[in-house]
């Protein structure tokens, strides 16, 4: 089984989504809390997992973190670990898990999922459903923003 050639485009940054989008308050898949220097962390708006939050490197298209130079990716995982610490004190999970793969859209980003005491797979990377789950209540949502981004102090 072979990549698509449009991921090879997609991993040179031709037609990559999150280079176009910017860096906006909001996507189709979440709501900012943290806008960093050279990142932006979006609580995801799927109830796959609450607080589930996906940090975007803002800087030049690139795929892998090998691709920045060593004050680059000081600079993003320090921020990663900003949101993540939020993330901790808000929801206070068993573990957190950080997912940097790439593998549909090859724009550098991070997955950061709390892992519960109530959880589907204890002691496995997590299990991500295929498909879409229902968005979480708006409420929820906007609450869990508002209190992230005061953790964050923005
Ligand atoms: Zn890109």
């Amino acid at each position: 089984m072979k990549w698509p050639q449009s991921f090879y485009e997609m991993r040179e940054g031709r037609g990559c989504a999150m280079c176009e989008q910017g860096r906006p308050e909001e996507t189709a898949h979440g709501v900012r809390f943290f806008a960093g220097a050279v990142s932006d962390a979006y609580l995801q708006r799927t109830s796959i997992q609450r607080g589930y939050t996906v940090v975007v490197w803002r800087g030049r298209h690139v795929a892998e973190p090998t691709e920045l130079a060593p004050e680059e990716a000081s600079a993003y995982w320090l921020e990663v670990v900003r949101a993540a610490r939020a993330l901790e004190t808000h929801f206070h999970p068993v573990k957190t898990n950080y997912n940097v793969l790439g593998n549909s859209l090859p724009h550098m980003h991070t997955h950061i999922i709390p892992r519960y005491a109530d959880d589907p797979r204890p002691g496995w990377p997590f299990p991500f459903p295929e498909g879409e789950p229902d968005p979480i209540d708006e409420d929820v949502l906007r609450a869990d923003v508002e209190a992230l981004r005061k953790l964050c102090g923005t």
